[in-house]
């Protein structure tokens, strides 16, 4: 599968996207894109987790942002370390583009800091600051991410997202972003109707005045308007 140009509900920010990984994402969120009507779940993210190892010598070329595996968790648990790092040194070939990286399961970055190319974003969901039921999602618990993101401080650019945001405590969300202390916060909402226990917009709203406060830039997704009542 070549390089393939962002469309959709990815970050307008991100101009291509590419996956290395097979299989069907360990996670197994219930709001997950691979599932929605659109992408349809293509027989290539179906199954146990493997390697495409052809993918690795899709030329990258370079100007480019790319977010890389983003229909699965490069970084899960039980991804072998000589995949990632054979993916990762795909990346380092071609030094002149940005890559983008997003898991939720944060604690495998630290161990992965020589290997990363030179150019590069380490981005964590953080939905919420609450347990999120084993139904909706079964990657790590927030909190852990939380933690092993504010490891990371001076490791970075690091990005969070809360994308889907689900219900949360304010003050205690808006700490975590501040001790975690990331170049950006990217906000957006289940797009697809998935029942997802959802914040009011004033919490929402309350939110964004903290991390704004804390001189952290909000990069807010087209798809929060529905949430804040704006159409
Ligand atoms: S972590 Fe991402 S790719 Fe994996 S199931 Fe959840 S939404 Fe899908």
């Amino acid at each position: 599968m070549p390089l393939t140009k962002a469309r959709g509900n990815m970050y307008p920010w991100v101009t291509h996207t590419h996956a290395h990984i097979g299989g069907e994402c360990p996670h197994r969120c219930s709001y997950c894109y691979v599932d929605s009507p659109r992408f349809g779940r293509p027989a290539k993210f179906t199954g146990g987790l493997r390697l495409l190892e052809a993918e690795l010598n899709v030329d990258y070329g370079k100007g480019r942002t790319i977010f890389v595996d983003h229909c699965n968790d490069l970084f899960f648990s039980g991804v072998p370390l000589r995949w990632i790092k054979l993916v990762l040194g795909h990346c380092y070939r071609y030094p002149a583009n940005v890559y983008v990286f997003q898991t939720k399961n944060p604690g495998a970055y630290g161990k992965l800091f020589g290997d990363f190319p030179p150019s590069r974003m380490l981005g964590c969901t953080i939905e919420t600051n609450r347990r999120i039921a084993p139904d909706i999602s079964q990657a790590p618990d927030p909190e852990d991410r939380y933690r092993a993101m504010r490891a990371l401080r001076g490791h970075g650019p690091l990005f969070v997202t809360l994308e889907p945001i689900m219900d949360f405590d304010v003050d205690v969300l808006a700490w975590w972003l501040a001790e975690i202390n990331p170049a950006f916060v990217n906000i957006g909402a289940d797009s697809k109707g998935h029942g997802l226990p959802e914040p009011s917009a004033g919490k929402v709203a309350a939110l964004i005045s903290l991390i704004q406060c804390a001189g952290i830039e909000i990069r807010r997704k087209s798809n929060l308007s529905r949430l804040m009542g704006e159409r």
